[in-house]
């Protein structure tokens, strides 16, 4: 050993990701957890049978190092059927999950010292894999409670700029992108001769009527987008940690391909055998999943308002933002969420989290894909925890 210190900068004095960090909370304290982003349900049963045969009767060696033809296929006609896009099999790379997809890109495409734009609040993966492929970020940073898109936003960009690097539906806000902001960042990436890469996971979990359009779809945009995908969150199983990224030019899908050769290679094939027959599910399906998860939400969302707190809209994701001040609460966010894992034994995610600087500090981001009872009885913990705070601050009313 050299006494230096291990590690790349870009780590060394990174903390572990907020997500774990509340999950091992709520393990340690028994907490219900509505902070990390997973539903509690298995899953549907015969997707997951699939898998459970396929392991069993079919191959268990290495698939296709980009992806089994039965899911590429599966993956493009999928997005015929639901987004309208004309992708083809071969357009589709097959990844351990959106966040390999994500890192496969960044590291295929981003040069040195090449300027990356992203849209805080972010997702915590974006900034450490764009500074890791060598990219700088640009963040442009929004602010609730209506977190819009603007001209004069993007203005952050400088010439060097060569990438927009955003997710839409939005985590954490619960934001479905406008259709003028779409126009603008459409126009945006075309002018300035930007490549787009789309972390558009929640792409099926919109509410309220609203549907996902992809901004690969946006004029001029097919030549120039690489969309990411996850089944971990279409079927609600996010252990499975399968993905995918599409993109249409022969040279962008090379540069693809030959990073994610290096990274995880392949996919287990009874897991991509099992989303292909999901993925080709009727288009109603995705309907019911949309109708039980807004249910949810809206669950979460009317037995909070019942109890004093004050939330942001949510029209897509698991999550739903509870505004602590206009709740009558006097506490940021990170307080917020260690107070409420340890007295009122649920666990949450502060907002902060998602920013690298300059943070918003006032909203804590709720998961709601839980079943009724576990919701009820966060409800009923979190009020009364807040009769607590608030009969104690003097603030009560
Ligand atoms: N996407 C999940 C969330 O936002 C977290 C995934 C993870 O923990 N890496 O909660």
């Amino acid at each position: 050993m050299t006494g230096a210190a291990l590690g790349h900068p870009v780590y060394r004095d990174m903390p572990t990701t907020i997500f774990e960090q509340m999950s091992a909370l709520a393990r340690e304290t028994g907490a219900i957890n509505l902070g990390q982003g997973f539903p509690d349900t298995p899953g549907p049963a015969d997707i997951l049978n699939v898998a459970a045969d396929a392991l069993l009767s079919r191959s268990n060696q290495y698939p296709p190092m980009a992806g089994l033809p039965e899911l590429r296929a599966a993956v493009a006609s999928h997005y015929a059927a639901h987004q309208g896009l004309a992708l083809t099999p071969q357009d589709v790379i097959v990844t351990s999950g959106a966040t390999e997809a994500i890192a496969a890109t960044l590291l295929a495409l981003v040069q040195p010292g090449d300027e990356v734009l992203v849209l805080a609040p972010l997702y915590d993966a974006y900034l450490p894999l764009i500074e890791r492929a060598g990219g700088v970020a640009k963040v442009v940073r929004l602010t609730p409670p209506e977190w819009r898109i603007t001209q004069a936003a993007l203005a952050a960009a400088s010439p060097r700029t060569r990438f927009l690097l955003m997710n839409n539906p939005v985590n954490p806000t619960g934001i479905v992108l406008r259709d003028g902001e779409l126009a603008l960042l459409a126009r945006f990436c075309v002018d300035r001769d930007l490549i787009a890469i789309c972390d558009e996971v929640w792409e099926h979990l919109t509410f309220d009527g609203l549907r996902h359009r992809p901004l690969m779809a946006q004029p001029g945009m097919g030549e120039r987008t690489v969309k990411i995908g996850s089944a971990g969150k279409i079927f609600s199983l996010t252990g499975w940690k399968v993905g995918w990224m599409c993109a249409a030019p022969a040279d962008c899908h090379a540069a693809l391909a030959r990073a994610h050769q290096f990274l995880t290679f392949t996919t287990p094939p009874n897991l991509q055998w099992a989303v292909a027959k999901g993925l080709a599910k009727p288009v109603e399906w995705f309907g019911a999943i949309r109708a039980d998860y807004q249910a949810s939400r809206d669950r979460l969302v009317t037995g909070l308002r019942a109890a004093g707190f004050v939330l942001l809209p949510s029209q897509a994701t698991w999550f739903v933002c509870v505004d602590l001040p206009a709740s009558g609460i006097a506490m940021d966010d990170r307080e917020f969420c260690e107070r409420i894992v340890r007295d009122a034994g649920v666990a949450a995610i502060p907002i902060s989290a998602f920013y690298p600087d300059e943070p918003v500090t006032h909203l804590v981001r709720l998961c709601f894909s839980k079943a009724d009872a576990v919701l009820d009885e966060a409800v009923a913990r979190l009020a009364d925890f807040r009769r607590r705070v608030v009969a104690g601050s003097g603030e009560g009313r």
